[in-house]
């Protein structure tokens, strides 16, 4: 595989090597693509064939890994990384996919230290050393439409959150811009965790209250996918994130609706 994607792209992919085929493709495994503008698309197609030149896609329990499926995880993943100068994922080696949901052990530990060990159906997962794993069947179903869930957004979301360990801070963050980053960040995850403890109806989704590394996952899911109502209710949250990536998916997808193109996002 990778050496068909290295003689295509080589070092250096250009927007001229990437088939019209796959731009078919895109168009119908990305919702969002038709969202960005051609500069972004460009950007886009370039980052994705350097990810499916870089990582190693493996299927599992029988599942036939096509290009359908490196398009669709490819081009998600490289939508957080559009406007960011950092590595493309560089601790991840392998994208693992399952047909289906699929069953990892975990280990739990109580608040009296009792430890007990279950199994757990996952439809995404990621490791801070080398991989990240999916159910096919949930990818589908989130990438049928835009959000409001996307577990591709949401696995690569931990691949480089910097709050967690495995990734760096963008470049075009400072010292001051970080704090102010991690202020409204703070400040939206005890907003969220105060209105989950008191059994309110949350916008976003209440696992974001997990721990700061999966408010960071979701919060991303909701920024691409739920940017508009994102932005009306959680502003702070929402520039924090427009702060991050580099990216205005509210006004993206407000300029689509003028368009007569998704209005109900
Ligand atoms: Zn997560």
């Amino acid at each position: 595989m990778s050496g068909f994607f290295a003689r295509l792209f080589g070092e250096s992919p250009r927007e001229s090597q990437f088939p019209d085929s796959w731009r078919t493709l895109l168009a119908e495994c990305m919702p969002c693509h038709r969202l960005l503008d051609p500069g972004e698309q460009r950007r886009l197609h370039a980052i994705v064939g350097s990810l499916l030149n870089e990582k190693f896609f493996e299927g599992c329990n029988g599942f036939e890994i096509t290009d359908r499926v490196r398009l669709t995880i490819a081009s998600h993943a490289a939508l957080l990384l559009l406007n960011l100068e950092t590595a493309r994922f560089p601790s991840l080696k392998s994208i693992l996919v399952y047909p289906d949901t699929f069953i990892a052990p975990r280990t739990y530990e109580d608040d009296l230290g009792l430890v007990s060990e279950l199994d757990e159906e996952l439809v995404g997962e990621s490791w801070e050393l080398g991989a990240v794993i999916f159910s096919w069947r949930e990818i589908e179903e989130d990438t049928r439409s835009i959000g409001p869930r996307n577990v591709i957004l949401h696995e690569f979301a931990h691949q480089i959150d910097p709050m967690d360990g495995n990734g760096d801070w963008p470049p075009h963050l400072d010292g001051e811009a970080i704090d102010q980053w991690l202020d409204g960040f703070d400040c939206e995850y005890a907003r969220l965790l105060k209105a989950v403890q008191k059994g309110s109806r949350t916008f976003i989704d209440e696992y974001g209250a997990e721990d700061p590394a999966e408010f960071f996952a979701v919060g991303t899911e909701t920024f691409f996918n739920r940017p508009r109502r994102l932005q009306q209710q959680h502003p702070r949250l929402y520039d924090a994130f427009r702060t991050f990536y580099r990216q205005d998916p509210a006004r993206r997808m407000a300029t689509q609706a003028a368009a007569g193109d998704c209005g109900a996002l």
